[in-house]
């Protein structure tokens, strides 16, 4: 059985030499995700060329997500590195201090006075410190510490409920989409978008950035905001896809409004034909622990039940010590929970309305696919739309994307069900059809009298027009 659900890895300092990315990708990674919160421009370029040479090396299409920081807005520095906060303690956030002591700690966002008022909760370091603020003062936030704990050199700050007024898009965050332009990454992960503005703002960045190289990204939204969620549809009008970022977003949003947001949030972007991924702790004990908790297995196969695209992994495979056996262990849930999906193909088509034949030719061969029990898909994609509206139904057949189109085949490795390759389409369509076959004969995906669906478009090799339809058996063409 073909895996469905896909596996973004982070990587990080535990996993950016050769062998360990290879093991990774060989256990099941599928895109790579570059945090840029960490680390400088030249380690990213060194990270995205190592990834293309070791996936080339392992003969697969792996996309590379370039993740912006966003205007996260951290304390600054401490004088011992740390402090260790204790409850009912005073202590103070100051826009204009250097260096912090047990009593003050700076700021890197000097707006942040300006929009507080009293009463207002501030969580730090992921809500793991709470603060209550008791009076603002020029630049300097006076707090009383509710919950304690230690505090460390550039943790976050957020407030519950939301409300910052920090622009979506930093003046690092430009210069990172450059950067990540200037190797092409696949996608462009945004954080802390409010609107679908900011989602067209960055994409013109990317697009821009892009141009010299002949590029454009995949934009997505990561979902960390709590502003972000009453704007979700006018986000995913504007994105290519949605990162379900439960970090930052339980933090906003209290923990226990999350499980359900993320169920509406997959629903919604599925039904717009977008992408989704579930992000942040899922196999969070394996940063030191050889074998996941009982609730992170659970959490990972929920998240396959919700339809995510796919699921990542954060400092597990970052920073931990176990980052391939991390993989390995997602990957075996994802397969076990996709044994037990329900497909409602036909009550799923029942409220789809579409007017664009090619549209119309993804959901034929679907249907047909589902129902005569075919062994594989084939979409002949120049653009991989095909690929993705297919992809945003379940069903247990595999959908092979063949394309021309490299930048195509990377970023249809993150699509759910989906298995892209290159082939070139500049030929007759009835050779064509031939090579297809052949292909997926050589890989061992198909056998000699399979019964197969194959999509493509007359004329070959132009986006957007597929408008035929074939049912064939592999061999009789
Ligand atoms: P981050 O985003 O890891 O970049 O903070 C994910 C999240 O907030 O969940
Ligand atoms: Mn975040």
């Amino acid at each position: 059985m073909q895996r469905a659900t896909k596996i973004v890895v982070t990587i990080g300092p535990a996993s950016s030499d050769e062998e360990t990315l290879m093991r990774m990708i060989g256990a099941g990674a599928d895109v790579v995700r570059l945090n840029f919160s960490h680390g400088k421009a030249q380690d990213h370029i060194d990270r995205a060329t190592l990834v293309r040479k070791v996936a080339a090396a392992c003969g697969r299409e792996i996309a590379i997500m370039a993740d912006l920081q966003g205007p996260k807005i951290r304390v600054g520095k401490f004088e011992q590195g740390k402090v260790q906060l204790e409850k009912g303690a005073k202590f103070i956030l100051d826009a204009e201090c250097e260096l912090g002591t047990q009593d003050i700690v700076g700021l890197d966002y000097k707006e942040l006075p300006r929009d507080l008022k009293v009463g207002d909760v501030l969580l730090l370091n992921d809500g793991l410190i709470v603060l209550v603020v008791e009076r603002v003062q020029g630049s300097q936030i006076h707090t009383v510490v509710r919950v304690g704990g230690e505090l460390s050199n550039n943790k976050g700050i957020n407030r519950q409920g939301g409300g910052l007024t920090a622009a979506a898009l930093t003046a690092k965050d430009m210069e990172d989409i450059k950067t990540a332009m200037s190797f092409k990454a696949d996608y462009v992960a945004v954080s802390f978008p409010k609107s679908g503005t900011d989602m067209v703002m960055a994409r013109q960045l990317a697009n821009i950035a892009g141009e010299p190289f002949g590029h454009r990204p995949l934009m997505i939204a990561k979902i960390e905001r709590a502003e972000a969620i009453p704007a979700l549809q006018d986000i995913l009008d504007h994105s290519d896809g949605i990162m379900v970022a439960r970090g930052d977003l339980a933090v906003e949003v209290g923990n226990a409004a999350v499980p359900a947001l993320q169920k509406r949030m997959i629903r919604m972007a599925r039904h717009s034909n977008k992408l989704t991924i579930t992000a942040t702790q899922m196999m969070e004990s394996m940063i030191v622990n050889a074998v996941p908790t009982r609730a992170e297995v659970s959490d990972v196969a929920n998240a396959v039940l919700d339809g995510s695209d796919a699921v990542m992994t954060s400092a597990e495979t970052a920073s931990g010590r176990y980052p391939v056996e991390t993989v390995e262990a997602m990957a075996a849930i994802c397969l076990e929970a996709e044994k037990s999906e329900n497909f409602q193909l036909d009550a799923d088509f029942l409220n789809v309305t579409f007017s664009r034949i090619d549209q119309s030719i993804a959901y034929g061969a679907l249907f047909t696919a589902c129902h005569l029990r075919v062994r594989a898909i084939i979409a002949l994609t120049e653009s991989g739309s095909t690929a993705l509206w297919m992809s945003r139904h379940d069903i247990d057949v595999p959908i092979y994307a063949l394309t021309p189109n490299l930048a195509t085949a990377r970023k249809a490795a993150l699509y759910r069900n989906v298995t892209a390759m290159e082939l070139s389409q500049a030929a007759p369509s009835e050779e064509v059809l031939k090579a297809a076959q052949d292909l997926l004969l050589a890989k061992g995906l198909v056998a000699r009298g399979d019964m197969i669906v194959v999509t493509w478009g007359e004329p070959m090799g132009q986006s957007g027009g597929t408008n035929a339809l074939k049912i064939m058996k592999v061999g009789d063409h």
